[in-house]
């Protein structure tokens, strides 16, 4: 199998990686999915949105809170230290 060909999407039901590398995203799934909405963060954000709803949907609404940080915490920008504010302590 040629490395270069390898999906790194989810399995579902079991929200894996399909190419093994564990639960998905993997960091090539957030890197491919950057890539997929340069320059569109809300497009970005709908999207994983809508996945949160399918793994709900799959696994049940008891994996919400999982889901969530596993799905959509990964999309937020990264701030330097000097960026934070007294709200960020
Ligand atoms: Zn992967």
């Amino acid at each position: 199998m040629n490395v270069q060909n390898v999906q790194h999407v989810a399995s579902r039901p079991s929200w894996d990686c399909t190419a093994g590398c564990g639960p998905w995203p993997c960091t090539t799934a957030q890197r491919d999915l950057r890539a997929q909405y340069v320059g569109d963060r809300i497009g970005l954000g709908w999207h994983v949105g809508r996945l949160v709803a399918d793994a709900i949907e799959d696994l049940g609404p008891t994996v919400v809170a999982d889901m969530w940080d596993r799905l959509v915490t990964w999309i937020r920008p990264r701030r330097r230290p000097a960026e934070r504010g007294p709200s960020d302590a």
